[in-house]
Parts: structure tokens; C-alpha cells; sequence
């Protein structure tokens, strides 16, 4: 068997559930063993019946003391039985699972494992796993793989066909050289998959992924190698003339407010390159909120001033229109055409900008994905930008360049990454960090609370949206799927519609919209025709309102801490005080703890360092990188030591 086999060489694969596979993204036996586990369960040591509290997940070491009851519903088939150790007894029970009533017979001992329910004055387990104890005792000591799943695969359909390929896992080819191996005290790659599948303990686990780790980061560094060996040399084919410099000057005194530092010298790092010998490769990373988007027009502007064209590309199309509107109106003064792209527009329509950018007539572009479709050709690409860098992969950042001959590029994002790792991840880039926020920002006031304050919260949200300012409300998240969230914003929104009162507009927004239908609400919260905006988290990245100034989250636990530092950014974005309030339905002391990573801090730096702290050793996958560190396993501050061996082993390795 081969890594590029189909999966239905694998013994107890058929076309019917390769087809359930293939909707895991797995196709090939090579796809099947680097699907990895979301997470692993610890199984536990028995306790007896008579210590067991209601909403405990235990297993206990029962006897079968009565015959197994088979009831038959309409919808249901209910089997149960009773079972009990020395001190007291549980009611164990299922549905539908008929053909359990022959497994069980009087007197027979086992380990059941679930969740306790009280009933009146029984204990009753619901759907428990059950073990002989001779399999549950082999199952103690290791880490179980949970998988992240969809309807038609169970967990054990995967592990069982992995158990089928072992041998080839384990003879998995390595490429590092054995003295690294051995200096570094790694694991072979092909041991260290089947760990990560299948760990017989924590220790092993972490090396596992650590290797893991490792053969990431340098997949990814060979690219970067490549790409910067094909960039950082190339010459600039787009250099800018004085005019633009001086126009440059002329727009940045005609803004309603000075630039920070941080701005300031963004500019100056852009205006150089985009002057020199060479063509610009530049990352600008800055906090939420830390005015990315106006040094981003200054690079578009002198680009287009010295006659070339430029384009921006954002993730979403939502992001895309309203960039599209302020960047129109901020370069109004200099009769630059400046169009939207974007995949939701009308064939006709997106004919037009086609048509505007292969003649040259249109100066800027901004858009989403579209832009690097086939269609779109440009006379002379002269700067591409992307925003919201991490969004993207590599794969989208060269392509758009490829749209030109060799333009300037500019990147943007709002990833803490701290800068010794930067300069590694960014190895083609050059760097300008914007460390500070306008002046005019006041800290945002956070707060974390239970659900019993919501009361406070609609009546504090009342009180801002008599004071002529916004609120954003970001919905609690229902897992099972996107349209039952849709639902959920709708009813929530009803619901805060009658607590608030007639006086005050709520509306909705969430990910099933239509683009236009989104656009149309952002557009009418803008323009203040909304108070209130209940939403999932689709307004997550980049939207800029400054009049909000309140985010309530509902659900707050549910989220990374650096998925709520995002939708935070979305206030506090002008001069008037803003607050975020956290609401922590489940307040586990672990989410408390997250939580308050938050309300002590505004730093994106500081929260991406807790966040990496606070994730505990069963917890191996925290927030993943995406877009540009599409990584499985190695997340780059835990495996900060594997980022870095992984840089100097890339100057010599060349294919991994
Ligand atoms: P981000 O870095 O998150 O993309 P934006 O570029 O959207 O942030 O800027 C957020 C808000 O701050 C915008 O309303 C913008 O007009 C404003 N802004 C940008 N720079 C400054 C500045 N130097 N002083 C005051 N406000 C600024
Ligand atoms: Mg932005």
C-alpha cells in the first residue's frame, strides 16, 4: 500500500464509506493518516456508586443484577438494566440500541462509563460506554483520539481503518537527517504519526506533535525560501515618482487627524521601498484598531498617482464594500477611479471592471478572492495589498502578485506574533510594526459576567443608545449547524427587541445572508439607522464602525482568546469610550480564568502569550494558525523552540 493509494484499499473500506470519508476531505490513505485527532479523552479510574453527584462523568465497576427491559416507542426503543458495586446501584440506559438486550446477562461484570443523571431518588447513566474490565484497564493508562466529525463516520471507523495501515505509518519515510534526529532527541516521523493517532501517554503525545511540529513549520520555511529567492531581488518595475511623494504629504495633512508614530514611520518604511531599486515585499502588522487601513491607502494612492494600479484584497465581501466606500471618499480629491470586485456582483457588473482594468482605466481595485480569478487581467499591476493577512494562504498572496509584472506588495495583519518569530515566518518580508493606537482612544472598560447581569446589560445598552451611540451583540453560537445559528440570531434579536422596547432599532446579521442583503444592514448601521446589531461572529474581522461602543458576548466561554480580542477591535474604534461585556454562561473556573485574560488587557501581544499559558496540557489545539500558517498540529508559540531548529535546518533541507 502507497500514501497516493485510494482509501478503498484499505480492508473494510467500501465505495459507500470512502464516499463518507471523502466528506472528511480524506481521498487517499496518505489524507487518512494525517487527519488528526481534535482532541483525546482520558478514561478514569472507578469510583464506587455511592460517590457519584449528578452531572459527573465517571466509570463505575458494576455487576448486571436484573434482566435487561426492552420498551418499544413510536420513536424509541429503550433498553436498560440495573447494575451495582457494594454500595448502591445505577440505572443504566439506552436508545435505540435493540440489539444490546443479548450483550448483558445477569451477573456479569462490567465497567460502565457516562454521565450521571438523578432521577427523583435513582441514579441513572444515559448511553453509557461500557468495558470489561481487562479492556478498561488497557484503555486507563492511554489517551483516547477524538476526531472531528461529521454525520455517516464515527471515531471508530477511523482508528480502526487506521490500525489497518500501521506498518505503513510507522514506516513512513523520514527526511531529516539521523544526527538532527538524534541530537534533538526527536521522534521518527512515522512514530510520531502513529502517536499522535494513538498515545499511550501525555509525554509521548507532546513529542509526537512536536515532531509534527517541526516538519510543518519546515514545509513551510522551504516555501517562504523559494518564494523570497524568486522576490527580494526582483527590481522595482513600478517605482514611484515625486509627485506622488508630495501628493503623499498633501493627503496626510488633509486627514481629520494626525498619524501616530507607528503610522508615521509605516509610511516612510512604504514610500522608501516603493522608491528603491527593488520591489517592495512588506508585512504591516498592527494591533485591532491600530489605523492600518489609511497607511494602506497612502500606498495606494502614490502608486496610482505615479500611474499604475493597484489593488486590495480583503477575506470578505462584506469588509470589501466598506473599505470599497471609505477608500472611494478618502481619494474623491484626486479623480482616481476606484472600483469593487466581488464574487456576489452581477456578471454584468463584474464584465465592466474587467473590462476598466484590462484598459487601464480603472487606478484602484478592491475586492475579495475575485480578484485573483482568471478573468481578471490588469494593463499595469503596479502595488497589490492584502488586508487581513492571516486570512490568507501564500498560495492567494502569489497569486495575486503574479496578476502584475513583479508589483510592490504590501501585506496586513493583526496577528500578535511577537518579532523574533516574525522575522522568521516572514522571512521574504520586511517588517513594519505599528505598536501604537491613536491618540484620541480611551481603553475599552471590559467586564465578564454571569447571565444573571444581563438585565443590567440591556438597560446599560438602553442608556448608550439614548446617548446617540451603537451596540453590537454577538449571539450565543448553537453547534450543530450554520442554519439553526441563523434561527438563533433571528429569535435572540425578537427576544432583545421586546426587552429593550420600541424606541430602540435592533436588526440582525449572520452568515446566511446574502451579501447584499449583509451590506445593506452594515451600510444602515453605519449610517446610525440601527442601534442595536445582533450578530454572529461574521463581523469578526475588520468592520469599522466608530460610533459603536458596546460589544456584549454572549457565550464568551465558547470562544478562543483571540477570536474575542477580535471581536472586541470592533469597538473602541473612535474617540469615545467604549465597553465590552463578556457574558460567561458556563463559568467553569478554567473560562473564568480565559475571561479574565481580557478584562485585564487590551494587548494583543499580552493575550496571544496568556492565551498559550492558559491552554492546558489536554487542550493541544487551541486556536490553529490559519490562511497564510495553515498548520495542523504546530502552533507557533507553543513549538517556538521546533520554529526555530526548523529555520536553520530549512537553509539545508530542501524538500520535506
Ligand atoms: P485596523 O488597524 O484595525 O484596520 P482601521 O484602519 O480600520 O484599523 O482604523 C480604525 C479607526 O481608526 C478608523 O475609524 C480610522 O479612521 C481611525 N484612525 C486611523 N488612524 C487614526 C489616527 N492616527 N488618529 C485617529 N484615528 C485614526
Ligand atoms: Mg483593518
Amino acid at each position: 500500500m502507497r500514501l497516493d493509494d485510494d482509501i478503498q484499499n484499505i480492508r473494510g473500506i467500501g465505495e459507500k464509506t470512502a464516499k463518507q470519508f471523502e466528506r472528511l476531505g480524506i481521498s487517499t490513505v496518505g489524507d487518512l493518516i494525517t487527519y488528526y485527532p481534535r482532541t483525546y479523552k482520558k478514561y478514569s479510574e472507578p469510583v464506587s456508586v455511592s460517590e457519584v453527584n449528578e452531572g459527573d462523568r465517571v466509570a463505575v465497576f458494576c455487576k448486571v443484577v436484573t434482566y435487561v427491559e426492552e420498551r418499544r416507542g413510536r420513536r424509541y426503543t429503550i433498553t436498560s438494566l440495573s447494575a451495582s458495586d457494594s454500595t448502591g446501584s445505577i440505572r443504566m440506559v439506552w436508545f435505540n440500541k435493540p440489539y444490546l438486550k443479548s450483550q448483558f446477562h445477569k451477573g456479569e461484570m462490567y465497567i460502565f462509563y457516562g454521565t450521571i443523571k438523578i432521577k427523583g431518588a435513582v441514579r441513572v447513566m444515559e448511553m453509557p460506554e461500557f468495558f470489561t474490565q481487562f479492556n478498561y484497564q488497557k484503555m486507563l493508562s492511554t489517551l483516547q483520539p477524538i476526531y472531528p466529525l461529521k454525520s455517516g463516520i464515527t471515531n471508530n471507523s477511523i482508528t480502526r481503518a487506521i490500525e489497518q495501515v500501521k506498518d505503513l505509518v510507522l514506516a513512513l519515510p523520514d527526511s531529516l537527517p539521523s544526527n538532527v534526529i538524534e541530537e534533538h532527541g526527536l521522534m521518527s516521523r512515522g512514530e510520531a504519526v502513529w502517536w499522535i493517532h494513538f498515545p499511550d501517554d501525555e509525554e509521548g503525545l507532546k513529542s509526537a506533535l512536536k515532531r509534527i511540529a517541526l516538519d510543518e513549520f519546515l514545509e513551510f520555511l522551504i516555501n517562504v525560501r523559494r518564494l523570497k529567492e524568486k522576490t527580494v531581488v526582483e527590481s522595482n518595475h513600478h517605482q514611484i515618482t515625486e509627485e506622488a511623494r508630495v501628493k503623499r504629504d498633501g493627503f496626510i495633512a488633509g486627514l481629520p487627524f494626525s498619524l501616530t508614530e507607528g503610522q508615521k514611520a509605516a509610511v516612510e518604511d512604504i514610500t522608501r521601498d516603493m522608491q528603491s531599486d527593488y520591489m517592495m515585499s512588506r508585512l504591516i502588522q498592527g494591533d485591532v484598531g491600530s489605523g492600518k487601513t489609511v497607511v494602506a491607502v497612502i500606498a495606494l494612492l502614490m502608486n496610482a498617482i505615479s500611474g499604475y494600479q493597484g489593488a486590495l484584497m480583503v477575506p470578505t465581501e462584506v469588509l470589501a464594500m466598506q473599505h470599497f466606500e471609505d477608500i472611494s471618499k478618502m481619494l474623491k480629491p484626486y479623480k482616481l477611479k476606484v472600483r469593487l470586485l466581488t464574487g456576489s456582483m452581477t456578471a454584468k457588473d463584474k464584465r465592466g471592471v474587467y473590462e476598466e482594468l484590462r484598459t487601464g482605466e480603472c487606478d484602484v481595485v478592491i475586492g475579495t478572492h475575485a480578484i485573483i480569478q482568471d478573468a481578471t487581467e490588469f494593463k499595469d499591476l503596479g502595488l497589490v495589498i492584502t488586508d487581513e493577512q492571516h486570512r490568507f494562504g501564500v498560495k492567494q498572496r502569489e497569486r495575486l502578485a503574479e496578476k502584475g509584472n513583479t508589483p510592490n506588495v504590501l501585506v496586513m495583519s493583526a496577528t500578535p506574533i511577537p518579532r523574533t518569530l516574525a522575522i522568521i515566518l516572514y522571512a521574504d518580508m520586511d517588517i513594519s510594526v505599528i505598536k501604537d493606537m491613536p491618540a484620541d482612544r480611551k481603553s475599552i472598560y471590559n467586564c465578564v459576567v454571569g447571565t444573571e447581569y444581563r438585565p443590567s446589560a440591556y438597560k446599560f445598552i438602553r442608556e448608550r443608545v439614548s446617548a446617540g451611540e451603537q451596540v453590537y451583540v454577538i449571539c450565543p453560537m448553537v453547534e450543530e449547524s450554520e442554519t439553526v445559528d441563523a434561527e438563533n440570531v433571528i429569535n435572540y434579536s425578537e427576544d432583545l427587541q421586546e426587552k429593550l422596547g420600541d424606541g430602540v432599532r435592533v436588526s440582525y446579521l449572520h452568515g446566511k445572508m446574502k451579501e447584499s442583503e449583509k451590506h445593506q444592514i452594515l451600510e444602515s448601521f453605519v449610517k446610525k439607522e440601527i442601534d442595536v446589531l445582533v450578530s454572529t461572529t461574521v463581523i469578526e474581522v475588520g468592520i469599522n464602525n466608530p460610533n459603536a461602543t458596546v460589544m456584549m458576548i454572549e457565550n464568551a466561554e465558547r470562544f478562543g482568546l483571540a477570536q474575542l480580542h477580535q471581536l472586541r477591535g470592533r469597538v473602541g474604534r473612535g474617540s469615545l469610550q467604549s465597553y465590552c461585556i463578556f457574558i460567561n454562561v458556563k463559568k467553569s473556573e478554567e473560562s473564568m480564568e480565559r475571561l479574565k485574560v481580557l478584562e485585564e488587557s487590551n494587548d494583543g501581544f499580552f493575550i496571544a502569550s496568556e492565551d498559550l499559558r492558559l491552554r492546558g496540557p489536554g487542550d493541544f489545539f487551541g486556536i490553529r494558525q490559519s490562511g497564510d500558517m495553515n498548520f495542523k498540529v504546530a502552533d507557533i508559540y507553543k513549538h517556538a523552540d521546533m520554529l526555530r531548529l526548523a529555520q536553520d535546518l530549512s537553509l539545508t533541507i530542501d524538500n520535506i
